[in-house]
C-alpha cells in the first residue's frame, strides 16, 4: 500500500498567520480555522490536520539584518517553503540556521525547504529520526502523508547557546512531552519558547511511562526566571497579545498529575478535560479548544493502557 498522499491544490493555501511578537522574533501560526487548508484533508485521519492544524500550530524565527534561527520548521513541507519564502523576500533573510524542538512530525515537516542550512538538534532527536526514517518517509508511522526526513547536520547532548546579531538564545534539553524535548530561551525578552512541552489545554501524552519524569522536569522549568510562555500548539489570540503566562506550567502539571492520580477510578477513560484541569479552566489558564478532545481520549487510553494494574 502506498501511503504517500499527493497534496491537494485546491483551495490549500499555505499562507501563515503571522505574528510580530517583536523587533525580532516573528511567529507563523497555521490552522484553528484562521488559515487555509493543509492540503491534506482527502484523508480525514493525516497527522497533519489531526496533530497539528486543528490544534492550532506555531513556530518561530528570530532575526536580526539578514540573519534568522527558526525554531521548527512547521507542519508540512508546503509550509516550510512558505515560511522560507517570507523569510527570503519579506525579510531579505540570507542565513537561516533551524534548531527542532523534537522529533516529532510536525516539527520537523518543513526540514525539506531548509535543507541546505545548517540545523541543530538534540542527539536524541537525530537518533530517533534515524531509527524511524523509513516509516516516517512512507507515512507508516504515524500513518499518512510521508515526508521526506532530512537530518539533522549538528547535535549535541543537552544545551546550546547561538547568538543572532546582539541576541542571545539558549536552548536548553528537558524530558517534558518527549525524551528529546527542547526549550528555546531569550533571557532579553523573559520568553520562553516551549515547544510541545506545554500546550492549550492538555498536553499530547505519547510517552506515559515517563510521566513521572515530566512531572518532575515540569518543576524544574517553573522555576527559570521568564515572564511569557510561547508554545507550539495553542490559542493564536494569546500568543498574538504577548503570551502565555507561568500558569500554563500549573495547568499541565494538573493535568498530567490527575491523568495518572486516577487512572484506577472506574470510569476512568470516560473522563473530561473539564475533570484533569478544573482548576486551570477555573483560573482561565487555559480553555477548551474541541480538537482537544480527541487528543485527550487518545490519551486516557494510553495511560490506562501502560499504567491500569489489572
Ligand atoms: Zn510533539
Amino acid at each position: 500500500m502506498n501511503n504517500t498522499s499527493k497534496i491537494s491544490q485546491e483551495s490549500t493555501n499555505h499562507e501563515a498567520r503571522i505574528i510580530q511578537i517583536n523587533d525580532h522574533v516573528l511567529g507563523f501560526y497555521y490552522g484553528r480555522g484562521l488559515t487555509g487548508k493543509s492540503g491534506y484533508e482527502s484523508n480525514p485521519e493525516n497527522w497533519i490536520n489531526k496533530g497539528a492544524w486543528d490544534l492550532g500550530i506555531a513556530s518561530y524565527a528570530v532575526y536580526r539584518g539578514d540573519s534568522a534561527l527558526i525554531f521548527d520548521s512547521s507542519t508540512s513541507p508546503e509550509c516550510g517553503l512558505w515560511i522560507r519564502r517570507y523569510l527570503d523576500e519579506k525579510l531579505g533573510i540570507k542565513d537561516i540556521i533551524v534548531v527542532l524542538s523534537h522529533w516529532h512530525l510536525d516539527h520537523i515537516a518543513g526540514l525539506s525547504a531548509f535543507k541546505d542550512c545548517q540545523i541543530y538538534a538534540l542527539e536524541a532527536t537525530a537518533e530517533c529520526l534515524r531509527q524511524n526514517r523509513v516509516a516516517i518517509e512512507t507515512g507508516n508511522l504515524w500513518g499518512p502523508p510521508g515526508i521526506p526526513v532530512i537530518m539533522p547536520t549538528q547535535t549535541f547532548s543537552d544545551s546550546l547557546d547561538i547568538n543572532i546579531g546582539d541576541i542571545a538564545i539558549q536552548f536548553r534539553h528537558y524530558r517534558i512531552h518527549s525524551h528529546d524535548g527542547l526549550a528555546m530561551l531569550i533571557c532579553s525578552d523573559r520568553a520562553l519558547y516551549a515547544g510541545d512541552m506545554l500546550e492549550d489545554p492538555i498536553s499530547y501524552i505519547v510517552e506515559p511511562g515517563d510521566i513521572p519524569t515530566h512531572l518532575k522536569e515540569l518543576s524544574h522549568l517553573q522555576q527559570l526566571s521568564f515572564a511569557s510562555i510561547f508554545p507550539s500548539h495553542g490559542s493564536f489570540e494569546i500568543i498574538a497579545n504577548g503570551g502565555y503566562e507561568k500558569s500554563l506550567i500549573a495547568a499541565i502539571i494538573e493535568y498530567n498529575r490527575n491523568m495518572l492520580r486516577h487512572v484506577h477510578d472506574n470510569d476512568y477513560l470516560n473522563l473530561t478535560i473539564e475533570n484533569m484541569i478544573p482548576q486551570a479552566l477555573k483560573t482561565g489558564a487555559v480553555s477548551i479548544w474541541e480538537s482537544y478532545r480527541s487528543v485527550h481520549r487518545d490519551n486516557l487510553h494510553r495511560v490506562y493502557e501502560h499504567w491500569h494494574v489489572f
